[in-house]
């Protein structure tokens, strides 16, 4: 029998593990390690709480969670509770499946104010992420900044401006649909260095903007180039330009305004104490299609400034790490030591991007260390016998299903859930 230990129980994880089930059948048993007792990573923490169609992915994960050879261990934290080394003692192979959790820097002076965000902290608080229940961002003033021209920046744009009716079926968490509820927003500004033909924002999530309750998407039409130069696009940023240019139609009669502001690049961030303003200078585009400074400096007023430009991987002591990423050549880091999903390649495409990898590194494993040949490892045994020794108690799938029970019980009306946003109240749903 071979045993194979996947740290990260998000879609990078569970892809893997399906795969290493249909390469193995019965010759294998794959433990999923998370650091929490509740699975899923970003399905449960990132994906936004209004897209509730796409966090349904979760069933096809809880599928393979059930199955028989395929078993979750939380509460327990790699890298603290237990080291690779140790893991590795114990399991055939090691897979890292642990996210990207990290928000990159601006680099800019004043981006240590309070009022600036990172938005996997402004994302972890409204869906629930226990490390960030306390983030209570700012939002008492009437203008926000989100910088950055990805979904990422666009889910914290929409989340920004919807109403709580816009909410309603939703699973975002009460604190943060209380503190949206009552905010004073008016309007939030979305800052990309470059243009409109270089953004990372996908059609049905700039298509929603034109329909919102409340709040109006802006465009200024000379940011874009003649409607002749969208021809060459590949026809998915086509269609993105498309909608973008076409809410320049849309009447501007909505109390909320979310404006695009295109070849804008934040120098620095200012204010008393606090952030209140990001000093932009205007850019252009250069020969490489990099965004040049013009030298023109203006202010975009913003006491709430998220910023949604990219994350990096949490390093793990001996791991090598890239200060992005764990080094690695198509997934594999080192004997008997794999990466997979974000950790292997990044925080980039979506969620299905992480099921070919997860294949490829289980094709890999299976070529190396076939299934009928054994080393002896006993996997999951020796892994609790020394979790036990370190007074640490891991919960299981089925501890997950009480607490989701209760999560789903507890749910206010027209919501499927309502998430606990503290580790304690996990373990009393599961009676520890
Ligand atoms: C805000 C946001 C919105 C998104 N929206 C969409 C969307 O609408 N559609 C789409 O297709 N994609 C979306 N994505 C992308 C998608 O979420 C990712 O592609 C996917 O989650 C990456 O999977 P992963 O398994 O590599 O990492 P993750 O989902 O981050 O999973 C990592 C797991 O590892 C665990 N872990 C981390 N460190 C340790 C440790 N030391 N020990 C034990 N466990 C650990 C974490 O708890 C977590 O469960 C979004 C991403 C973000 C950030």
């Amino acid at each position: 029998m071979r045993h194979f230990a996947i740290v990260g129980s998000g879609p990078a994880g569970f892809y893997t593990a399906e795969a290493l089930e249909k390469a193995y059948g019965d010759q294998a048993r794959v433990d999923i390690l998370d650091r929490f007792p509740v699975p899923y990573g970003l399905i449960r923490f990132g994906v936004a709480p209004d897209h509730q169609s796409l966090k349904a992915v979760s069933k096809r994960y809880d599928k393979v969670a059930e199955s028989a050879g395929v078993d979750f261990i939380g509460n327990v934290s790699i890298g603290r509770d237990v080291s690779v080394a140790e893991l590795l003692d114990f399991y055939d192979a090691v897979i890292l499946a642990t996210g990207a959790p990290h928000d990159r820097k601006l680099g800019i002076p004043g981006e240590d104010l309070p009022g600036v965000v990172g938005s996997a902290e402004f994302v972890g608080w409204y869906n629930g992420h226990p490390d960030f229940a306390d983030l209570n961002p700012p939002l008492g003033g009437t203008h926000a900044a989100v910088i950055g021209n990805g979904n990422v920046a666009l889910d914290c744009a929409r989340i920004l401006s919807k109403t709580r009716h816009e909410f309603e079926g939703s699973d975002i968490v009460g604190h943060a649909l209380d503190a949206l509820d009552g905010s004073a927003l008016k309007t939030v500004t979305i800052l990309g260095r470059r243009g409109p033909h270089q953004i990372a924002m996908t059609p049905k999530e700039l298509g929603e903007l034109g329909h919102l309750e409340a709040a109006v998407p802006i465009i200024q039409t000379a940011d874009f180039p003649p409607v002749e130069a969208d021809e060459p696009l590949e026809p998915g940023l086509r269609k993105s330009v498309t909608l973008l240019r076409g809410f320049s139609d849309l009447p501007a009669d909505k109390p909320k305004r979310m404006v695009f502001d295109f070849f804008a690049k934040p120098v620095r961030i200012e204010g008393d104490g606090r952030a209140e303003r990001i000093i932009v200078e205007r850019t252009e585009l250069d020969e490489k299609g990099a965004a040049r400074g013009t030298g023109e400096t203006y202010e975009v007023p913003a006491s709430l400034i998220i910023t949604a430009i990219g994350y990096s991987t949490s390093p793990i002591p001996d791991v090598p790490f890239d200060g992005g990423k764990f080094v690695n050549e198509a997934g594999r880091i080192g004997d008997r030591l794999y990466a997979v999903g974000w950790a292997r390649r990044g925080p980039s495409g979506t969620i299905g991007t992480n099921r070919p990898d997860g294949y490829e590194v289980a094709d890999q494993i299976a070529a190396a260390r076939p299934a009928g040949s054994d080393e002896g490892r006993g996997g999951a045994e020796g892994l609790k016998a020394l979790l036990g020794s370190r007074g640490i108690m891991p919960t299981d799938y089925d501890d997950w299903r009480k607490i989701e029970e209760t999560e789903n019980a507890n749910a206010r009306p027209g919501s499927p859930r309502e998430k606990f946003v503290r580790p304690d109240h996990w373990l009393q749903a599961i009676g520890r």
